[in-house]
């Protein structure tokens, strides 16, 4: 044990995307921050998890062009993928911006301890690492610990042959062949990847059908896209059980009866949060019925003194609201007055095409008791994305009938994470259909569907036949 204990005005557990922002906003306010992180800066978004996949989705992307060269009138040999040095590209990518993080906190004076945190008084933390056991006093601490795969205890994990999303990310052969179990975004985003490398994907869904909390046009369309490129789905089905492991494959069994032999089976069913072994029960913090720190808008928790942000307290588990969480937490914990508002939180999936939503599905909104109009777009009827080859999905805008503002939307295109924000920005300023449609977008760009969907919302649409009477 070390022998003075160490004095801080905020400890953050966890540099997830939570944490390291935390720090860095508690760090603008006033002296005194410390981060601790037991593995790498950055957490899963930047090493396990948003990055890492948009960085493989990247290499499948460019495959997919390649194989479809001929297209843009190009010809090129046959694209052989090279799974080693798209995973070194993957890695350099998270070690650059790993770099980057630990220079911000650096200029920004945030004291950064590798180690593992435990809370041993409301305002104590100790950490160990191999140094031994430190402890630091503070006033406030942030709880930023994330979350971990969900394991089914129907599986064994010991197996080469049962893969979590961290070590889907990490191999270095292509199989051949590849269940994927739930889904939803993750499991979609490595349908996506495995497919485009040559791997035989088979996706087993529990619910009746594919990104089960999408808009349902959303996720038909998206299955019969996700089937064209040769993806089996299985839904309304679970695996029994595994009736065979060995090293280079497993027999599956079916709910509907089917035997399914693969190389590799991906359990992609959700996270599990990372609330245990960290001394809270010790200190009186209350958890949820998933384990999730419960906390209030300012990002509290039972213990006065004690916030929590991200994915551990289970409520959006993304990146971008773990960082607005922080931010809120860290301005809180620093003397202001800060509440978290998760009115508008845009949510993206990276298939090919895109999927990106912001605010109400017509569904949603029906059910809060909006009436609604919504107006639709499809990319095929749009020049820059026939231009680009990507005329594939929609703009979905809903409307409040009442208001004209806009209350929802949903996008399937190339880009649809950028395009998002135009929307994700009129629900936030309450701006309405008329505002979008008379706000001149230029030509050609994908943004344009935007405009058009607007229009269709008063059945104004230029570029789409008007609905029949
Ligand atoms: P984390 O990022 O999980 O960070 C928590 C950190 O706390 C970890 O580094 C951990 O080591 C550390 N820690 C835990 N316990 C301790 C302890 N006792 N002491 C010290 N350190 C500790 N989100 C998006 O918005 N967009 C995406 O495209 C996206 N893609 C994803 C793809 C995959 C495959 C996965 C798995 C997730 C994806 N996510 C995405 C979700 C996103 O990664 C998480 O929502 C986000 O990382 C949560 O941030 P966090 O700071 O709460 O926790």
């Amino acid at each position: 044990m070390a022998a003075d204990a160490q004095k801080a005005k905020v400890v953050i557990i966890g540099a997830g995307p939570g944490g390291y922002v935390a720090a860095i906003r508690a760090a603008q306010l006033g002296s005194g921050v410390v981060l601790v992180e037991k593995q790498l800066l950055g957490g899963t978004c930047l090493n396990w998890g948003c990055i890492p996949t948009k960085a493989m989705l990247a290499c499948a992307e460019a495959l997919e062009t390649i194989r479809e060269a001929d297209e843009y009138g190009i010809q090129v040999g046959e694209a052989v993928p090279n799974l080693p040095a798209m995973v070194e590209r993957k890695e350099k990518i998270s070690e650059q911006l790993r770099n980057g993080i630990a220079q911000l906190l650096k200029a920004n004076k945030v004291q950064f301890v590798k180690g593992t945190a435990r809370i041993t008084a409301p305002n104590q933390v100790v950490v160990q690492n191999d140094e031994g056991d430190t402890k630091i006093e503070t006033e406030k601490i942030i709880v930023a610990t994330g979350s971990e795969p969900a394991r089914l205890p129907t599986f064994d994990f010991d197996q080469p042959t049962i893969l979590t999303s961290t070590e889907g990310l990490a191999l270095t052969q292509i199989p051949k062949t590849m269940i994927i179990v739930g889904s939803g975004v993750v499991g979609s985003e490595f349908a996506t990847i495995f497919n485009a490398l040559g791997t035989k994907v088979t996706m087993i869904e529990l619910l009746p059908r594919i990104l089960p909390t999408e808009d349902e046009r959303v996720s038909q369309q998206m299955k019969r896209i996700l089937n064209k490129k040769g993806i089996e789905i299985l839904t309304e089905t679970t695996i029994e059980e595994i009736s065979e492991y060995k090293p280079t494959g497993l027999k599956a069994k079916l709910s509907n009866g089917e035997t399914l032999e693969a190389e590799k089976l991906l359990v992609s069913i959700g996270r599990s949060l990372n609330s245990a072994n960290l001394g809270l029960d010790e200190v009186g913090v209350e958890l949820g019925k998933r384990g999730e720190i419960v906390v209030n808008d300012h990002m509290e928790s039972s213990v006065p003194g004690i916030y929590a942000i991200g994915d551990v307290v289970g409520g959006i588990l993304l990146a971008h609201v773990a960082s607005f969480e922080g931010i809120c937490a860290a301005e809180n914990a620093m003397g202001m007055n800060s509440v978290m508002n998760y009115d508008v939180v845009p949510a993206c999936i990276f298939t090919e095409p895109e999927i990106a939503s912001v605010g109400c599905t017509p569904a949603k909104a029906e059910e809060k008791g909006i009436e609604t109009r919504v107006g639709r777009f499809m990319f095929g009827g749009l020049g820059k994305a026939l231009a680009m080859g990507k005329g594939q999905g929609f703009v979905q805008l809903v409307v409040d009938a009442s208001t004209d503002k806009v209350v929802g939307c949903q996008i399937m295109s190339a880009h649809a994470s950028d395009l998002i924000h135009e929307l994700a920005l009129a629900i936030k300023m309450g701006i309405t259909a008329s505002d979008i449609a008379r706000t001149v977008h230029a030509h050609p760009s994908l943004a344009e569907a935007i405009m058009e969907a607007a229009e269709a919302a008063h059945g104004t649409a230029i570029h789409a036949a008007p609905a029949r009477k």
